[in-house]
């Protein structure tokens, strides 16, 4: 019997080059919950084979600009030398439709998202060791040595509030990732603060 109506907002964040988006794709095969994923904006260039509307909205730093002053944005950031941000109207019609939303967003945001919405759910996604983060990111092949270098110390800092966080997943595997973010939603969904009221309604007032 499933009993919420509203969706779970879901913060999936963690070092740049951790791995959040693989762990992030094998979750949405295998989940049985309704998920979306929320498509952020960015000012930064798309990389090979990255789509337009599906991996970001690619955006110039005016138009970023312009969304931000509208009050467009759930939460942004810049990270690296580019601007990010989440675009509101979306995750909130998706909650609203009953759809657990999950964010892939940097620390920053997160936070930002933790005061206006502290009933969403916060999973720290690390990495289990920093020489391996390096090689992540390196093995990607997609940033330049200047870049890779502020990444790495982005992602100390990172770690360093990684326990502002509800969950710690180490992404030691994709797999084992995987598995511990499925657990962690299905018990999203049995939380007696989202279930109760609608639990004793449908059982005491079954008409
Ligand atoms: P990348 O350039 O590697 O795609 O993303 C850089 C960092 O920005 C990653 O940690 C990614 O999760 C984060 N990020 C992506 N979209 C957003 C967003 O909408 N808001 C925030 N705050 N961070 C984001």
């Amino acid at each position: 019997m499933e009993l919420i109506d509203k969706g779970v907002l879901i913060v999936l964040s963690g070092p740049s080059g951790v791995g959040k988006g693989t762990v992030r794709a094998k979750v949405f095969e295998e989940s049985h919950h309704s998920l979306a994923y929320s498509v952020s904006m960015t000012t930064r260039k798309p990389r090979v084979g990255e789509v337009d509307g599906k991996d970001y909205f690619f955006v110039t730093h005016e138009v970023f600009k312009q969304r931000l002053a509208e009050g467009k944005f759930l939460e942004h950031a810049e990270f690296v030398g580019h601007f990010y941000g989440t675009p509101l109207d979306d995750v909130q019609k998706r909650l609203d439709a009953g759809k657990d939303v999950m964010l892939e967003i940097e620390v920053e945001g997160a936070l930002q998202v933790k005061k206006v919405m502290p009933d969403a759910c916060f999973i720290f996604v690390a990495p289990p060791s920093m020489d391996e983060l390096h090689y992540r990111i390196i093995n990607r092949g997609t940033e330049d040595p200047a870049r890779v270098a502020g990444r790495m110390k982005k992602a100390e800092v990172e770690i360093g509030l990684a326990h502002e966080y509800d969950y710690i997943v180490i992404n030691d595997t994709v797999e084992n990732a995987k598995n511990r973010i499925m657990a962690i939603i299905d018990a999203q969904h049995s939380r007696s603060d989202r279930v109760l009221e609608g639990y004793r309604q449908k059982i005491l007032n079954p008409n």
